[in-house]
């Protein structure tokens, strides 16, 4: 399989491109047509406690499991941002803000904590959504081991109610993928997340739908590039990426239910290829952001009420998906995959 780690610049057309390669795992191939279609829908920062609410909604009525990168920093007041620190960033300083009340952080862990009794896949978008293009191991460390403490203390500082049995086995055991922000990492990235314990990285980009590759230590999937718009142009298979080929990351109030079709032609054309082919798992990334009004909200909202109902189709999240192809068993371990910079989201 080829992963692309290259940098996306705004513009999101592909430059400066470094293939890598790295092998498949066996196990995760099958026969084509006995196996099910594997959907693997996810969120980006998981703030927005409406959001929250929303898309959880619609897990319930498709019959979906989602997985949230969420990021720390929706679990630290604003008053409390002196306590957070991220490598090479003074004291307090975040790229996406922080909680605006206790009582709006209450609300989000009951969120959390509903979302992953129902099913669903709690995973790291880190704290303060800084490009780690240059950190080191240690930096990557640091801002991972920041990033459980605030998960770990934060019912106990901000819940309304008192923590629920299991939180903390929570936190340690079962929020083990990771999310770079911008897509953006350094080598030492999976380095840092194999000696911390975790099961995968979901940063890398794809050039179309591709299996993950076990390489490192630990599982690597890539958000593919899907064909789009009337000149069938790839473009990442996230929300951000289609509002910048849209309008160029402005809001255009004018043409919503226009890029709403747009993006959900793009999700279902490229969907039907897999389905009707090799059913390699197809991947879309959202964010907890509402872009040309909701318009990729209402895209991915249409696209998973027809898909995920299907009897031979698993919307499932990354840790379900690594569970129910086997892939958690050992395989072999090829070379690390060599990462340049990538970065096309937000
Ligand atoms: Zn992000």
């Amino acid at each position: 399989m080829r992963l692309i780690s290259c940098a996306l610049a705004a513009s999101l057309a592909f430059t400066a491109c470094m293939p890598a390669f790295a092998s498949e795992s066996p196990e995760l191939r099958g026969s084509i047509g006995s196996k099910p279609q594997y959907v693997l829908i996810s969120f980006d920062n998981s703030g927005s406690n409406a959001l929250w609410e929303r898309s959880r909604a619609l897990a319930e009525r498709s019959n979906a499991k989602f997985t949230y990168f969420l990021s720390c920093v929706f679990l630290i007041d604003r008053a409390d941002r002196k306590s957070y620190q991220a490598p090479g960033e003074s004291n307090g300083r975040s790229n996406i803000g922080y909680a605006a009340s206790k009582a709006d952080i209450a609300k989000r862990l009951d969120n959390i904590w509903r979302a992953r009794n129902e099913g669903n896949e709690i995973a790291s978008h880190a704290c303060g959504h800084f490009d780690g293009r240059t950190w080191t191991k240690a930096d990557w460390i640091r801002e991972f081991t920041t990033y459980k403490q605030v998960l770990r203390t934060a019912w106990a500082k901000y819940g309304s109610d008192p923590e629920p049995e299991g939180w903390k086995a929570f936190v340690d055991t079962e929020v083990r993928g990771f999310r770079a922000p911008y897509l953006s990492a350094s080598p030492a990235l999976l380095s840092a997340l194999k000696d911390l314990g975790y099961a995968f990285d979901a940063s890398s980009v794809s050039k179309g739908p591709a299996l993950p590759v076990h390489a490192a230590g630990l599982y690597q999937f890539a958000l593919p590039t899907i064909s789009e718009g009337p000149e069938h142009r790839p473009v990442v298979a996230m929300d951000y990426n289609m509002f910048v080929r849209h309008s160029g990351g402005f809001e255009r109030a004018d043409h919503l239910n226009e890029f709403e079709n747009r993006a959900y032609d793009a999700f279902k054309g490229a969907f039907e290829r897999q389905y009707k082919g090799e059913r390699i798992p197809f991947q879309i990334g959202i964010h907890f952001t509402l872009m040309n009004g909701d318009a990729y909200w209402r895209a991915l909202e249409r696209f998973t009420s027809d898909v995920c109902t299907k009897p031979d189709v698993r919307c499932t999240t990354y840790s379900d998906y690594l569970k129910q192809t086997g892939a958690e068993a050992p395989v072999a371990v090829v070379p690390a995959v060599s990462r340049k910079v990538t970065g096309s989201g937000i």
